[in-house]
């Protein structure tokens, strides 16, 4: 039996400018997507039937995520083997293990990324040879992140954040992500910015930003941290202000709301800083979890 084991990694938004709603019903965005060293494990295995199956499992973390997780059909890993399997007329079936490190409902893209690994995992196993910028065309079907979580790095994504164009990006960062305990829904992040900004802007990345990843500036870069989608995400849940403040209290350079939230980003100057700030952190309201990883990391790929 073939089998593939894919890693693929959660993303923040650096910098996340929305624009208007368009008439497909989603916002125009300019988003500096980067990709974490804070992956899911995707174990795809080859099938003699065409059958598609899906278990998760998940790290202990209060509130245990597993829950939220479809197992069948609406699971996006499940909906990207499935894509894949009808654009390549193939009718072979897998079996999909996901490994859940990403936090859920988190703005982390944990779903597409799933979904991302997926698709590597079924082109591997099911001997297709499609190459990443097919299979990234495919994946804007299946959500906004996923053509991202392909490439990894550093990346622009324009038109609802599927179109990619790479960033030229020095150096790595350290970062601590706050989890929440609580989920926040994407489409409920956006219908609150909608009512506390009608009439958005056309969305631009700040030149600011890419001037920062260019020089490999830690400091700059945490002053050019943007997300328009935070004032929402602070309406609906209140208590990520003090989370946000907490962390910079304790010394980090900048701290964001991650895409939709709940989850906070914090950008740090050097690795020994992290233990402080993850105590510090830790006694935040609503943490779950604090996970100090690295980035850029690199896209959905086959490790075993
Ligand atoms: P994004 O940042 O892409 O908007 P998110 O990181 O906030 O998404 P996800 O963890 O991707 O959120 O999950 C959002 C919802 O998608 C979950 O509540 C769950 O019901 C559903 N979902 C479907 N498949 C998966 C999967 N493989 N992993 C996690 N969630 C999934």
């Amino acid at each position: 039996m073939t089998t593939a084991v894919v890693r693929a990694p959660a993303k923040i938004n650096l910098g996340l400018s929305v624009g208007p709603l368009r008439e497909d019903g989603f916002h125009e965005l300019a988003t500096v997507y980067m990709a974490l060293d804070l992956h899911d494990t995707v174990r795809v295995t080859a099938r003699d039937d065409d059958q598609v199956t899906v278990t998760v499992q998940a790290d202990a973390r209060e509130g245990d995520e597993a829950v939220a997780v479809p197992v069948g059909p609406d699971n996006l890993a499940v909906r990207a083997v499935e894509l894949l399997r009808g654009a390549a007329g193939f009718t072979g079936g897998v079996d999909l293990a996901i490994r859940k490190v990403i936090p859920v409902a988190g703005g982390m893209a944990g779903g597409s990324a799933d979904a991302a690994a997926a698709l590597v995992g079924a082109n591997h196993v099911w001997g297709l040879g499609w190459e990443r910028d097919a299979l990234a065309d495919l994946a804007a079907d299946l959500g906004s992140d996923v053509p991202f979580l392909l490439h990894g790095g550093v990346g622009i994504g324009t038109g609802r954040g599927e179109k990619i164009s790479p960033v030229l990006s020095r150096g790595r960062y350290g970062f601590l992500v706050v989890v929440a305990r609580e989920g926040l829904s994407t489409p409920s992040v956006y219908a609150e910015f909608d009512r506390l900004e009608p009439d958005p802007e056309v969305p631009h990345v700040a030149p600011e930003l890419m001037a920062a990843l260019r020089g490999h500036d830690t400091e700059r870069l945490g002053e050019h941290l943007a997300n328009d989608l935070e004032p929402a995400a602070l309406s609906l849940r209140p208590e990520l202000d003090r989370v946000l403040q907490i962390g910079l209290d304790a010394g980090a350079l900048a701290g964001i709301v991650s895409g939709s939230g709940p989850t906070c980003v914090f950008l740090i100057e050097d690795d020994a800083d992290a233990a402080m700030l993850t105590a510090a952190l830790w006694a935040s309201p609503g943490c779950a979890d604090v996970i100090h990883t690295h980035g850029p990391a690199a896209g959905a790929r086959v490790i075993a």
